[in-house]
């Protein structure tokens, strides 16, 4: 079936400043054509608005299935504001087992297109290393071999969690590397061990395992590392690197909080002290303690019982993170993560957030705001001959938003709320959504490394 859009504005994003208004016509699941005047089956008014590639959210956390009825939660989020690809297991975290998830969406089919990273944290800990721990010569060869596989079986990327296993040193990660030893056709991402006034060294250690593993290289979520008072100092540790001709990219969700759960080492020590925080800028996600006042005492409480918990940590400064997103090494991408239904509001508005507030505010144009939304990541992820441009030959995963409207509505209290201005949305060639509300949620397709 040929399926047309008509009357949009299109964005060539190779050269990001050629807007062109015209007809996108997709037959089945691909653009046939960018030209005006081809027949179709079947018309939509596009309003002159623009209409932009899916956006491809590079680092995302995935739904933690336990059984087969499970619905998607995060993924609905995802597409309501836009999402048409994403990328999960990051932060060395695997929510569900790699196979089961990727499995699971070829036999149900998923909101979006879902891809994988293996997750290292998860591994480790599946070969009994405990937190505490450091793997044995024979966990570490066991370990290799699983990371081996995964990669094998289509995972995109290797990530680590590095805070969440204080143990984990730089020698360890280095030598789980060792098979994968120069390879560019996989990345590395990493979640640095420190944040706040020790995030320089953060990001020193993740450099230099890209540079002695020689495997490209993402830094994850900066903001969330770095947005403490130091922005300027740690862009320039990672110019530093890029100088060095290290391949190196960065993602960054737009908001001045972050979210991890309170059992986490994240919360150990003086913890407010590095933030130069009060317990007053943490907010607690789940009942019973859901929006209370928080002292030490209960957040301590908090902490024991119920360790699985989503915190937000308002502790950032949003105006350090708007500034690292004009470098051209930084990538749009929400972290999203819930759990039961709650958490941080990046889930369900990063992209719009970036796309309508910080672009109306004057901190990125819209054009080199879509790049890092679509080709940039689908660049990393090595999907750019099929993903990130409208362009014959490409996938239909498209979007149409209002660049006047759009803007994002979830917040701390309802971190899920749909964002505005996003009229609809296609993946893989068909309607998924329209004004805001899904109308197929099964319309994604899990997608291997390798795959054509
Ligand atoms: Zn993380």
């Amino acid at each position: 079936m040929k399926q047309q859009i008509r009357n949009v504005k299109i964005l060539d994003m190779k050269d990001k400043t050629k807007w062109v208004k015209t007809d996108v016509t997709v037959e089945n699941d691909i653009i046939v054509s960018i030209d005006k005047g081809y027949e179709c089956d079947k018309y939509y008014d596009g309003n002159g608005l623009i209409l932009s590639p899916g956006f491809v959210d590079i680092h995302m956390h995935e739904e933690g299935f336990t059984s087969d009825d499970d619905s998607f939660d995060i993924g609905e989020c995802m597409l309501k504001m836009g999402v048409t690809t994403a990328m999960g297991g990051n932060c060395g975290s695997e929510k569900t087992e790699f196979h089961k998830f990727l499995d699971h969406i070829d036999h149900k089919g998923s909101p979006i297109n879902y891809c994988l990273a293996a997750g290292y944290n998860s591994i480790r800990k599946r070969h009994g290393v405990l937190d505490q721990d450091k793997p044995s010569k024979d966990q570490m060869r066991k370990i290799q071999e699983n990371l081996l596989e995964l990669v094998r079986d289509g995972a995109f990327a290797i990530t680590f969690g590095i805070e969440y296993n204080p143990n984990m040193d730089i020698d360890e990660i280095l030598e789980a590397l060792e098979p994968f030893k120069g390879r560019q056709d996989i990345f590395v991402a990493a979640h640095s061990r420190f944040d706040g006034d020790r995030a320089i060294e953060g990001l020193v250690e993740m450099i230099e395992i890209a540079r002695r593993s020689d495997i490209p290289f993402q830094i994850s979520h900066l903001s969330s590392c770095c947005a403490y008072g130091r922005m300027e100092d740690c862009l320039n540790t990672i110019e530093e690197g890029l100088n060095q001709g290290i391949d190196l990219l960065v993602d960054t969700y737009p908001y001045g909080a972050f979210s991890t759960q309170i059992g986490t080492s994240v919360f150990r020590g003086d913890f407010l002290k590095k933030w130069n925080a009060s317990y007053e800028d943490i907010i607690l996600t789940e009942e019973p303690y859901r929006s209370c006042k928080l002292n030490g005492e209960i957040f301590k409480k908090a902490r024991e019982e119920r360790p699985d918990m989503l915190v937000v940590a308002r502790v950032m400064k949003e105006d350090e993170t708007k500034k690292s997103l004009k470098k051209p090494y930084v990538m749009v991408a929400s972290d999203g993560l819930y759990n039961n239904g709650k958490g941080h509001p990046r889930g369900a508005g990063t992209f719009p957030r970036v796309l309508g507030t910080y672009v109306r505010e004057g901190v990125l144009s819209l054009e080199e705001a879509l790049y890092k939304s679509t080709l940039q990541p689908a660049k990393r992820l090595g999907l750019d001959h099929k993903l990130g441009r409208i362009k014959p030959g490409y996938q239909a995963d498209l979007v149409l938003f209002d660049p006047e409207e759009i803007k994002d509505c979830a917040d701390f209290e309802d971190g899920q709320r749909p964002p505005l201005g996003i009229k609809q949305v296609w993946v893989n060639g068909q309607l998924a959504v329209e004004d805001n509300k899904v109308i197929n949620n099964r319309l994604g397709k899990s997608i291997r490394r390798g795959m054509r």
